[in-house]
């Protein structure tokens, strides 16, 4: 993985975190666009950038089509997250 940089500011659609920045995976250095992948550092919510940068939930559907070494790639930063996570304080949650 690449550095990490500062990005538009976007909440993510399932824990309400303000996000803003990210790492990119494949290419040092690139900005997301519009249809590239990511997950929530916060709860590990797989989520796509929209055309404005904004973020929505991966559905179903959407992640079974994915190329299986993305959709692996995908679930296994996931499930790394969840572990990390699970010792600390859950964040953007009001039930929290
Ligand atoms: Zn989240």
């Amino acid at each position: 993985m690449s550095g990490s940089f500062t990005t538009r500011k976007a909440h993510c659609p399932t824990c309400g975190t303000e996000l803003s920045g990210a790492s990119p995976v494949e290419v040092r250095d690139a900005l997301p666009d519009p249809g590239d992948l990511s997950v929530c550092l916060y709860c590990a919510e797989l989520l796509e950038f929209n055309m404005d940068l904004t973020l929505s939930v991966l559905s179903a559907n959407t992640i079974a089509a994915l190329p299986a070494d993305t959709r692996q790639a995908l679930l296994r930063t996931q499930h790394f997250i969840r572990f990390v996570n699970a010792d600390k304080p859950r964040r953007g949650r009001p039930d929290s």
